[in-house]
Parts: C-alpha cells; sequence; structure tokens
C-alpha cells in the first residue's frame, strides 16, 4: 500500500468515528434528529416514495452523513431548465435544477425582469451543459468555475444565472441535510425579520394615509414616496401602464428637491418620531443636489436614505459622509465586488443593499455580509416584486442566520404568486417568518406557473429609458 493510500483511509476512518459521534451526539443533546418520518411530515419529499431513496434505511441524517455519502448515493445533475412565470404580472426567471436522486431537485431566482430571455439563454445554452453530470453538493467550486466559464464576466446576465444554479443548490444541499438553510447558515440570530413596506401617494396627505394603514398592521419601517406635480418621480406612479417605446417621461430634480423635506417635515408632524422613515432617491439627482438633500433630510432621521448617488458617482460617497449623518443604503444596482469594496472598508455607507441574484447569488451574498460584519455595516437586501418568492426566501433565511442584519425591504405575495409559490415566506406584525421546511423551504409548481405566461410584447416595461429631462436629456432611473 502506498504512503498516499494510508493516509487516505487513516483520514476515511476518522471521519467514520466523527460522524458517529455526532449522530450519537444529536441524539443525546436532545437537538432535532431529522429522520425520514421528520421530513415527510414538513412536506420535503415532495415527490413522495420516489424521494425516499435518499433517506436509506430511515435512520437520522446528518450533514455530515451526507457530505461523506456514506448512506447516501453520490449525486449528479441530472437537468437544468428555467421557468419563466409573470403571476404577478412581473417576468420571474426561476432556475430549477434536477439530481440523479428521485425527487430532489433544487430552485433558484435568476430574475432580471428587464432581460428575462437572455437570462433564460445564459442557463440553457451556457451553464446547463457546463454543469451536466456534476456533483451538486460541491456549490463553491461550481460557483468559481461557473463564474469564470464565460471568460467575461460580473455582468447582471451572467451573475443572475449563475445565481439561479448557486441558490438551487444550496436549496438541494439543505433538503439532502434535512435542514431549512437558515441552519445550514449557521442557525438563527433573530426569530423573524424585521420588513419595510413602500407608502406611496401622489399628495402628502395620501403618503400619510398608507403609512398609517401600515403601522396600523404593526409595521415599524416604512419608505415613503410622493409625486411631484407634472413630472414622473420614481415610486409615486404605481399601477401606470408602460410607455410605447418611443413614448417619453418628464423629470426635474430640483422641484423633488425642493418637496422632500417639506413630506418629510409633514410626516414627522403626523406621525410621530417613533416610526422609522425611509426614502429611495433611486440616483434621479446629480451628486451635488444628492448631497444637499442628504443634509437637508437630516432633522428627520432617516432610517435610511438610498442611492443618492449612481453606482458611476460612487466616488461621491468620501465627500457625503464628512457633510451629514444621515444613514445611507446603496446597492441594488452593483454587480462586481469592485463597486462595493472600498463603500464598506473605508465605512461610506451604512446598509448594503444588493440584489442578491444580480450580484451572482447565496455564495457570494454570504462572503459579502461577513465581509460587512467587520465594518459594521448592515444589510438590506433588495426585495421588490422583481425579485420571486424563491429569492425572498433566500434574504429572509440569510437574514435570519447573519448577525448584521439591518432591514428587508417585503412584498405582501398575491394570490397568483402563493399558488405557483407554495411555501412563500409569511408577514406578520411586520416581520418576515421563514417556515421550518428544508432548504429553501418554497416550491414552484410547473402547471400554476404556466398559468402565468410571461409576456414578450413588449418585452420589457418601457419606463425604463424613457425618462428625460425637459430639453430630452436622459435620466438615470
Ligand atoms: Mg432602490
Amino acid at each position: 500500500m502506498s504512503a498516499t493510500n494510508a493516509i487516505t483511509e487513516k483520514q476515511l476512518d476518522t471521519r467514520s468515528i466523527h460522524t458517529t459521534n455526532t449522530v450519537r451526539d444529536s441524539q443525546r443533546s436532545g437537538r432535532r434528529s431529522l429522520t425520514r418520518r421528520d421530513c415527510l411530515r414538513t412536506g420535503l419529499l415532495g415527490a413522495g416514495a420516489a424521494g425516499l431513496a435518499w433517506l436509506a434505511g430511515g435512520r437520522p441524517t446528518t450533514l455530515a452523513q451526507a457530505a461523506q455519502g456514506r448512506n447516501l448515493p453520490a449525486l449528479k445533475i441530472t437537468d437544468i431548465k428555467t421557468i419563466l412565470t409573470a403571476p404577478a404580472g412581473i417576468r420571474l426567471v426561476v432556475v430549477k435544477v434536477t439530481t440523479s436522486e428521485p425527487g430532489l431537485y433544487g430552485l433558484g431566482c435568476a430574475t432580471f425582469t428587464q432581460r428575462a430571455r437572455v437570462v433564460e439563454t445564459a442557463v440553457e445554452k451556457y451553464l446547463k451543459p457546463f454543469l451536466l453530470g456534476k456533483d451538486p453538493t460541491r456549490i463553491e467550486d461550481i460557483f468559481q468555475s461557473g463564474f469564470v466559464s464565460s471568460y467575461w464576466r460580473n455582468g447582471p446576465v451572467l451573475n443572475n444565472a449563475l445565481s439561479g444554479v448557486d441558490m438551487a443548490l444550496w436549496d438541494i444541499l439543505g433538503k439532502r441535510a434535512c435542514l431549512p438553510l437558515y441552519e445550514l447558515f449557521g442557525g438563527k440570530c433573530r426569530q423573524a425579520v424585521d420588513v419595510y413596506r413602500h407608502a406611496s401617494g401622489n399628495t402628502f396627505a395620501e403618503v400619510e394615509d398608507r403609512a398609517r394603514k401600515f403601522m396600523e398592521q404593526g409595521y415599524r419601517h416604512i419608505r415613503v414616496q410622493a409625486a411631484v406635480p407634472g413630472l414622473a418621480t420614481y415610486g409615486a406612479r404605481a399601477g401606470d401602464p408602460p410607455p410605447k417605446n418611443d413614448d417619453t417621461r418628464t423629470w426635474e430634480p430640483k422641484p423633488y428637491c425642493r418637496m422632500l423635506p417639506k413630506l418629510f417635515e409633514h410626516l414627522r408632524t403626523k406621525l410621530g418620531d417613533d416610526v422609522e422613515l425611509l426614502h429611495d432617491i433611486h440616483e434621479r439627482v446629480p451628486p451635488i443636489l444628492g448631497m444637499q438633500l442628504a443634509k437637508d433630510l437630516e432633522p428627520f432621521r432617516l432610517f435610511f436614505l438610498e442611492d443618492p448617488f449612481s453606482p458611476e458617482d460612487i466616488g461621491y460617497f468620501r465627500h457625503l459622509r464628512q457633510q451629514t449623518t444621515t444613514p445611507i443604503a446603496m446597492g441594488e444596482l452593483f454587480n462586481s465586488p469592485h463597486e462595493w469594496l472600498s463603500l464598506v472598508t473605508e465605512r461610506l455607507i451604512d446598509f448594503i443593499r444588493v440584489h442578491i441574484s444580480q450580484m451572482g447569488g447565496l455564495s457570494k451574498a454570504r462572503k459579502m455580509a461577513a465581509l460587512c460584519e467587520f465594518f459594521n455595516v448592515r444589510t438590506a437586501w433588495h426585495g421588490p416584486g422583481d425579485v420571486s418568492p424563491v429569492g425572498h426566501a433566500a434574504n429572509v433565511h440569510l437574514d435570519l442566520a447573519i448577525p448584521n442584519f439591518g432591514i428587508q425591504e417585503a412584498r405582501e405575495f398575491t394570490a397568483g404568486e402563493r399558488e405557483v409559490f407554495p411555501g412563500c415566506p409569511e408577514l406578520k406584525d411586520g416581520y418576515y417568518f421563514a417556515n421550518d421546511k428544508a432548504g429553501l423551504g418554497v416550491d414552484l409548481d410547473e402547471k400554476a406557473a404556466a398559468k402565468f405566461p410571461i409576456q414578450d410584447d413588449p418585452p420589457f416595461d418601457y419606463n425604463w429609458g424613457n425618462v428625460r429631462r425637459k430639453d430630452g436629456t436622459i435620466v438615470t432611473p
């Protein structure tokens, strides 16, 4: 026997002892032992009897056992596909990764709603042939190799495609281990996830009224946006149909900058000091006006002011930090670590606010959260309607497990979304609650999804790219 083989056998023997002890320790401590019965009760084995193959013998299954494959067969990726659906009228892209274990699959959010078909192509024509036959439990290696498989990288299409796969692999690992993802991530740091909702209106009174309704429902954090008469104000025109591709909407920054401090003065007077108020500038004003606004809003003690600058103007954050103590959130358009690293390490923002599928998925978001922890930057993952319920579940599992959670943007899921995605996170008393099913805990009913096909004409909401100044100059979204 060669020396190499001897070492390998010794290592295997050590792992065997460790595994046995792990099972015994778990049983002795009374910790939740995830038996076949538990998994059946929680609905984990969606495929019924077909899924029992990966719980051989009905003995307690631990992550260590799964990792070694001692009682479980080796896993392979057998299929990867995208499911495009719009149960709330918003194009969603979900990736489904199927494995060689009967009934064991994972779901991931790859929603880039403005370019849904391009992400579909990136997954099915490029990632699928690269990954078929590989071991889905090698999540980090698949992320790293998938990331460089295109050579050109760090863009929103490929990041979303990779995120869909990455999230699905974490879902598979959780299901195989019979653990919700928040447990795989280290366990709960909190019982539920504090969230904020959007109160928008054409007048200050409308915004106040909507904010009061949320407060009555138990919400403690509310994002407020008001329209500027005659202008296409971000966040204040819910329900308008999109324009034709050559119809423009008009926007001027200065009337908005004059209006906003008055809105906050009104709301603080009417709603009091306890409620936490947030606002999104949405990179709509020149940087110097964004800085002025942050100073003007300081007396109203915002929870955070979001996106005062566009990603192209991040150099302004150093100047902003010296001017005001208004807390700053930034990041939903970020793709690459090069865009956000200096903002965190130089302590120039208070909340990192990325769209997790946009920046590459759960694997990358976990590292981002860990780095932010050491600089006391808190998280505020992007969570509007163009994040699928699968993506919202990923946000919530991470929110539960990281120490530096800040706040979560939340959504009341529609009846259609609940039908297509059984197991959506639940909203109660201003908190998101995850269920305790294994993995992400949310499923996708493909027959129900087919009842809500995405629209290809128009292929996306033409409001994007059609906002201009009065003189015709294009404005960032
Ligand atoms: Mg935003």
